[in-house]
């Protein structure tokens, strides 16, 4: 990421329409260029996830070395939401341990469902606050969040998770 765009990551919202239009900036972002977009050789753990009410579908790989996240990528297809959420889990939860991803997974699920108030808790969420507007719109949330259960059910060594 370049300077510029981390600054307006690290920028606090003063009003809605900003927050949306920076929302808009990084799903856009995104979607063009999505990280981790690939098939992980070196994965240990493999889970696919399914949204049956938007139709998005993807596969987490993970390669986990002495509880630690060593590696992790994604392939799928889906809306816009659902891949560029994957794309910042990727990028989130590497190189975190095992309670690290699993903390995050609880906070990021806690913020789009509306039970975590992202401004007013701490949290570990950062630039993944983008997605707490979400949750003013039931469908979306788990477009948000189908990813972020697929790298947990990979994390628990589940093979599939689906959000119905
Ligand atoms: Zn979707």
């Amino acid at each position: 990421m370049d300077k510029q765009l981390s600054s307006i990551y690290d920028s606090r919202f003063t009003n809605m329409s900003e927050l949306s239009e920076l929302y808009q900036q990084v799903i856009l972002d995104h979607n063009k260029k999505p990280r981790n977009f690939r098939k992980l050789e070196s994965a240990n753990r493999t889970a696919e996830g399914y949204n049956p009410l938007c139709g998005d579908q993807l596969t987490v790989y993970m390669q986990m070395e002495d509880g630690v996240v060593k590696d992790i990528s994604f392939e799928g297809s889906g809306c816009a939401i659902s891949k560029a959420s994957a794309s910042m889990m990727t990028q989130s939860v590497k190189g975190k341990t095992k309670g690290e991803a699993e903390t995050l997974f609880n906070e990021f699920h806690r913020m789009v469902t509306g039970e975590l108030d992202e401004e007013a808790t701490p949290n570990h969420l950062g630039r993944l606050t983008i997605f707490a507007g979400v949750r003013e719109f039931p469908a979306r949330v788990k477009c948000a969040s189908l990813s972020w259960h697929t790298m947990h059910a990979a994390l628990e060594g589940e093979a599939a998770t689906s959000t119905e």
